[in-house]
């Protein structure tokens, strides 16, 4: 059995979103759980009402779309990613996951096709880690790699909660989260790097995910007056860490081309003026394809952060608060993706994925694979983020002629 998904239906979808928490330069910012959030959430869930789905919703957010089976006691086959972006957010990152998914379920009910085995969407509550971390904070508490209670109690930099922000958002199901018994996960998703566009690729079939430890750095010195204390008296957080982001950029630059690192936030105390700064914290990365090489990493950044310790008699103190991967995705899923790629006519290439995703939490809990749809320039998490209709097309395609082989 074959049907097409439709492409202007599903491209008119995910500019309809993008106009929720719009950008000036026409990028999309809804950060997890904010007024934003909760109306695409909301735009979703109107869309779903013509499709005949249970909604369920779980004490973190996820949201559950369920369209019923013949045979509905049979696992399901479950597909999504998310809505929520990064502040300088494009609007395709998460939100092609999620609208590929409604098209699938839309092209179905609009053939009059009944699966077999009942079909889930979802939504995953703050992928992005931008508002509240760790990033994929919603599939970690469904695959309990993450307290329930653990995840409620994190607060965002104006010392709001995720308990409160999921309350003032009405985002608190009633769901205790946990795995929904599916017989396997598939998530779409945008390349978001350069290969696939350089390769002349379709579908990038994502064979697994790179290794990826997260830090977070305090760095303490003294507080002190700008002007009067000389130089050799000064434990200056700030320009410590100053010292502490060039490093990590050198031992980024030493692993390329499968390693990456990153400072990516920086909060300063006092932040005042006429002071030598004497609190400094700094979020970093270290990432490779390879598990040891990430570790390896590490080491060099803890390494580096000893040297500037002694040298400006500063304190740093490290938080490892989370990491992800290596994860390996279903090879047999895999194979499914590119054979249905394959007879749409359309190219192939076994990829690596780069950043982290609901689907490497996802994997520990049934049998998972993502595909890729290139990036416009490898550009994301900005405005000018792009892939053209047919693109996203293709990817749609793809979900939907798979998901109707896993579901039967
Ligand atoms: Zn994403």
């Amino acid at each position: 059995m074959t049907t097409s998904i439709d492409a202007d239906r599903l491209w008119q979808s995910i500019m309809d979103i993008a106009r929720i928490g719009p950008t000036p330069e026409g990028g999309s910012c809804r950060l997890a759980l904010s007024p934003v959030d909760a109306e695409a959430r909301a735009l979703l869930l109107r869309w779903c009402e013509k499709l005949n789905l249970r909604f369920e919703q779980d004490a973190i957010g996820n949201m559950f779309l369920r369209r019923k089976g013949s045979d509905d006691t049979a696992p399901a086959v479950a597909f999504g990613s998310h809505l929520d972006t990064v502040p300088t957010g494009g609007r395709f990152d998460g939100v092609f996951g999620v609208l590929a998914g409604l098209e699938v379920l839309r092209s179905l009910d609009a053939a009059g096709i009944a699966t077999r085995a009942p079909l889930e969407l979802v939504n995953w509550t703050n992928e992005e880690g931008s508002r509240f971390r760790p990033a994929m904070m919603g599939s970690r508490v469904h695959a309990a790699d993450m307290s329930l209670a653990d995840a409620l109690a994190i607060t965002d930099d104006h010392g709001t909660s995720v308990q409160q922000a999921l309350r003032t958002s009405g985002q608190a199901g009633p769901l205790t989260p946990s795995p929904r018994g599916w017989s396997c996960w598939l998530e779409a998703h945008i390349e978001q790097g350069p290969i696939m566009e350089a390769t002349g690729t379709d579908i990038g079939i994502v064979t697994g995910t790179m290794h990826a430890r997260y830090f977070q750095l305090t760095i303490t010195g003294e507080p002190s007056h700008v002007g009067p204390t000389t130089m050799d008296r000064r434990r200056d957080s700030l320009a410590a860490t100053a010292e502490i982001i060039l490093a990590i950029e050198r031992i980024a630059h030493a692993a390329e081309p499968l390693g990456r690192a990153s400072a990516t936030w920086i909060e300063n105390y006092p932040n005042a003026r006429g002071n030598v700064a004497n609190i400094t914290r700094l979020h970093c990365d270290v990432r490779h394809e390879q598990a040891p090489r990430a570790i390896a990493m590490e080491a060099a950044l803890r390494e580096a952060l000893n040297a500037i310790k002694v040298r400006r008699r500063v304190a740093i103190d490290i938080d490892p608060y989370t990491t992800f991967g290596p994860t390996a995705f279903d090879q047999s899923l895999g194979n499914l993706l590119r054979r249905k790629a394959a007879a749409r006519q359309l190219t192939t290439r076994d990829m690596i994925a780069a950043a982290g995703h609901d689907s490497v939490l996802i994997a520990a809990v049934c049998p998972s694979a993502m595909l890729f749809v290139p990036s416009v320039d490898g550009i994301t998490h900005n405005p000018r983020e792009y892939s053209t209709p047919e693109q996203l097309a293709r990817g749609a395609q793809v979900l939907l002629d798979t998901v109707l082989e896993l579901a039967g």
